[in-house]
């Protein structure tokens, strides 16, 4: 088992700031000229995901929305209660949503769906600049 870690980082705005990395992605891992591998994407962090969704305005507000039902922003948590940084909807949502996503890599192609892109969702309550680890494993 051969396994290669990429990285690349993205400033955020936070509040459910959602950034299309599959660009970033793709040049990550078709760089490597690999054929066949599993692709994590993992991004470090308690207030930021990494999903999947089709990137088209209507679902960037869409999941916001259903999000803000889960975890409303103004709502109390007690992690706010504790450390007074007023993110506690964002570690919440963050928990819910994941920090991770796995594309095959088949024949040297990543196998997304053709209105599947991969997401990166900062939740926090300010900008963040976030480290994604791409780790092709083969
Ligand atoms: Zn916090």
């Amino acid at each position: 088992m051969t396994v290669i870690n990429d990285k690349f980082t993205v400033n955020t705005q936070g509040s459910t700031d959602i950034i299309d990395i599959t660009q970033k992605v793709k040049h990550a891992v078709y760089s490597h000229s690999i054929k066949d591998a599993v692709v994590h994407v993992y991004v470090a962090g308690s207030t930021v995901s990494i999903t999947n969704i089709e990137f088209e305005p209507g679902l960037l507000v869409d999941l916001p929305e259903a999000l803000d039902k889960i975890a409303p922003v103004n709502a109390d948590y007690h992690h706010d209660a504790t450390w007074h940084d007023g993110n506690g909807y964002a570690h919440v949502r963050a928990s819910i949503v994941g920090n991770s996503t796995m594309v095959p890599l088949i024949d040297g192609a990543l196998q997304l769906g053709q209105w599947q892109q991969i997401v990166l969702i900062d939740f926090d309550n300010k900008a963040r600049t976030r480290a994604v680890y791409v780790q092709i494993v083969y």
